[in-house]
């Protein structure tokens, strides 16, 4: 099947209000033109200097996504073309990120990354953290329009779905957020009957990648 065909299928389960990421990390810039020339606009990466490589050489009309690890080192690569950064899971890292954005005179949407897995390995905030800092303005030259988070890697969809069910609920007690960043290949499904209406898929639209 072809890459439009993979995320049509894809498009077709989800509602309306959610809108579909096509993670690209790993995949070449043809992998992403061929779904740009079919329509589609919104992609994710991971890695800055893949993400800034990539990008430059296609048009200037995708929203971009930045959705992984983020060090405050490579924050001036991803801030001019990034559309949204999904993955700010540090204070440092969010006051690095209104700096860049400043001194290039543009203002970023950012979502806060929120650790709701059991492994330790996942990076993110605490609902404590998360709630310290929408409770004071945003700093200048971000936006923070919203909340992302992965669940664990598990068959158990039990505690798939109460990960995700944490999260919808902190995401509802402030009203002013509007993106709520939950759902990859294995999981879209059930993130979205959850509430999240972003989902960020990769494999299913791209196959496998090759580290
Ligand atoms: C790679 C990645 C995805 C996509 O994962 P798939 O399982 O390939 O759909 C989604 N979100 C984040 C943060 C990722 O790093």
């Amino acid at each position: 099947m072809s890459l439009s065909q993979n995320l049509n299928i894809i498009k077709n389960r989800l509602p309306d209000r959610v809108k579909l990421c096509a993670v690209s990390k790993f995949h070449p810039a043809d992998a992403v033109a061929e779904l740009y020339a079919a329509g589609h606009r919104v992609f994710g990466e991971s890695r800055p200097q893949e993400f800034a490589g990539k990008a430059s050489g296609l048009p200037s009309d995708i929203e971009w996504h930045f959705i992984g690890h983020l060090q405050t080192n490579k924050v001036s690569l991803v801030v001019p073309i990034a559309s949204v950064i999904e993955s700010v899971d540090s204070e440092r890292l969010l006051a690095t990120i209104s700096r860049e954005a400043v001194k290039i005179g543009r203002t970023v949407d950012v979502l806060l990354q929120v650790h709701i897995a059991e492994e330790e390995t996942k990076q993110g905030f605490s609902a404590v953290e998360v709630r310290e800092i929408l409770g004071r303005s945003a700093p200048d030259g971000v936006r923070i329009v919203g909340l992302m988070g992965m669940a664990t890697y598990t068959d158990d969809m039990g505690q798939v779905r109460r990960e995700f069910e944490s999260l919808h609920t902190l995401y509802i007690e402030y009203p002013e957020l509007r993106t709520l960043s939950m759902g990859m290949s294995g999981d879209y499904e059930l993130a979205v009957e959850c509430g999240s209406n972003l989902v960020r898929v990769g494999t299913a639209i791209f196959g496998n990648r090759i580290y």
